[in-house]
């Protein structure tokens, strides 16, 4: 307790748990300033909003104050919908395809200072912030590129003995209003995933960011804006739960919402939605599973890639590393050597390579499932001590298929190590848990290979790749417990924001 109240009131020295000297200069862009807080609001239909409630957003390294967000409430997220539902400038597709593509450039002239805010509210190594922004990229590349593109289908309909001479068409229409709920783990990807597509579709969107990371969101809002998006089009909102996300959940006024975060909550939402679409991306435990034909070197680098890039928190991080028992102790010995390379620290650091997670609670529930799976008789092979919400890579084998980390969703650097006897065992060991978003198939063999992406009961396999692999316009999401089977990604998510009208016309 004496040491929690001391992280809370002493900011923590920035060391380095690293084996390695760090010896790159912090960089040099902070948040605001010179380095001084933001203050940003929630904005309705582009108005910002002037409350008396404030959030504060702090460093999960040190604990200074990033920013604050002046936050929303009741009044507030009614004023949202009703903006929204009033309506204003209609745009075509090619206005979309420019207000996309201007905030593409806007991102890209600042794209400095999105990823060293994105590394200082969320704690992520400044170089993973820095490679979130080229996805960011990306979606919106993605985005505006479908704007000009008309996925309408013609159907003849003399085409049976009962047929007519006639055509069906169809039309892709905007929705009349979407919700978006986003997430911690990337704070300008997970909301670009879903504002990029709603402007893509036409349809207005209030984003509920999450309130852990919400100044990179808000920044982004502010650049579509300034690209010139109707502000009708667009809110940001953030306030009790209870007073804006659950109020918008269960609105009847809005058509969809579009959901990514945990299996709980998702859950929730699904209940309380009503009568509207949903679309549910929830958690992971993805698997990395290692045949004994693999290449080793391969199977190394994408083990350590897959655990601990973005800090472990990444939905579809690798969570659990299924090894053929014949090559467990060869791939174990290299795997920790590869581990060491991932030094971990300030954040801001750019010889850094995994900053911290989230927050505290979040690295001391992480700590404790590592200790459990100890007393069921696993051992640290790496890592393992923590400071703050600083976490140590932690390579851990002989961990019991039972064991908490496994069976549950573990987000962070835990890279757990389980042995399987031959791929019906491998098969059904990835197929236990309540997952099914990912995963990875070290291989060199293609029969086996095809049976993986036949009978894993997963959203993705993608062989010889880490289970996170894909490109921004390809489907992506999840079954079972990590979602309804609804994809995401620019293309599918079009279709989500959108409903198909379909009209016949003599022929
Ligand atoms: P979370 O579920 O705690 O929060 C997500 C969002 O939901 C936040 O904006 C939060 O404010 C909001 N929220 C909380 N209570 C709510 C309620 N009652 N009604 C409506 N909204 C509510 O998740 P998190 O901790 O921010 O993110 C981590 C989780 O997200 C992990 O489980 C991770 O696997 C998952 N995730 C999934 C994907 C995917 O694509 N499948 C991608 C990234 C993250």
């Amino acid at each position: 307790m004496t040491f929690l109240i001391l992280l809370l009131t002493e900011p923590i020295k920035p060391v380095t748990m690293s084996t390695q000297e760090n010896t790159i200069a912090p960089a040099a862009i902070e948040p605001g300033q010179n380095g001084k807080p933001l203050h940003l609001h929630c904005y309705v239909a582009g108005r910002k909003i002037n409350t008396e409630n404030k959030l504060s957003v702090n460093s999960p390294y040190d604990r200074r104050l990033i920013g604050t967000v002046t936050l929303a409430g009741i009044k507030e997220t009614n004023e949202a919908v009703e903006a929204a539902l009033k309506g204003g400038k209609t745009l075509n597709r090619y206005e979309r395809y420019s207000v996309l593509d201007k905030t593409r450039q806007l991102l890209i002239k600042r794209k400095e200072e999105i990823a060293s805010l994105i590394s200082a509210e969320s704690g992520l190594a400044i170089r993973e912030a820095r490679y979130e922004t080229g996805r960011a990229h990306d979606v919106l590349m993605f985005a505006a590129m479908e704007c000009l593109k008309d996925d309408g289908q013609v159907f003849s309909c003399d085409i049976s003995p009962s047929g007519k001479s006639r055509k069906i068409i169809t039309l892709r229409e905007p929705l009349k209003l979407a919700v978006a709920i986003t997430p911690f783990n990337h704070p300008l990807n997970q909301v670009v995933h879903k504002i990029a597509p709603a402007i893509a579709s036409g349809t207005p969107v209030i984003l509920k960011p999450s309130e852990k990371t919400p100044l990179t969101a808000i920044r982004l809002v502010e650049f579509l804006y300034e690209a010139g998006l109707p502000p009708y089009m667009l809110s940001v909102l953030l306030g009790p739960t209870s007073e804006v996300a659950e109020q918008l959940v269960k609105d009847n006024r809005i058509d969809l919402v579009s959901f990514t975060g945990s299996v709980a909550v998702g859950k929730h939402i699904a209940s309380t939605a009503g009568y509207k679409k949903v679309i549910l991306e929830l958690g992971g435990n993805d698997p990395l599973i290692i045949l004994e034909d693999a290449s080793m070197d391969l199977a190394v680098t994408l083990a350590a890639e897959g655990s601990f890039r973005n800090s472990g928190q990444r939905c579809t991080a690798v969570k659990r590393i299924l090894v053929q028992e014949s090559i467990r102790e060869v791939f174990t010995k290299r795997f920790v050597e590869k581990a060491k390379e991932y030094t971990c620290g300030d954040p801001a650091d750019p010889a850094t390579v995994v900053g911290t997670v989230i927050d505290e609670p979040a690295a001391i529930y992480l700590e404790e499932v590592t200790k459990k799976a100890v007393a069921q008789g696993a051992t640290i092979l790496l890592g393992g001590r923590r400071k703050g919400a600083l976490l140590e890579p932690t390579v851990i084998t002989d961990v019991p298929r039972n064991a908490q980390m496994i069976v549950e969703e573990s987000f962070g650097p835990l890279a757990p190590i389980l042995g399987f006897k031959d791929i019906d065992d491998a098969i059904a060991l990835s197929n236990a848990t309540a997952f099914g978003l990912s995963s990875g198939v070290v291989t060199n063999n293609m029969e086996h290979a095809i049976r993986f992406v036949k009978e894993l009961k997963v959203g993705t396999v993608n062989i010889n790749e880490v289970p996170g692999y894909r490109v921004e316009n390809s489907p992506f999401g999840g079954i079972k417990d990590s979602g309804l089977g609804i994809k995401e990604g620019v293309i599918e998510a079009i279709k989500c924001f959108s409903f198909i009208k379909t009209f016949s016309i003599p022929w």
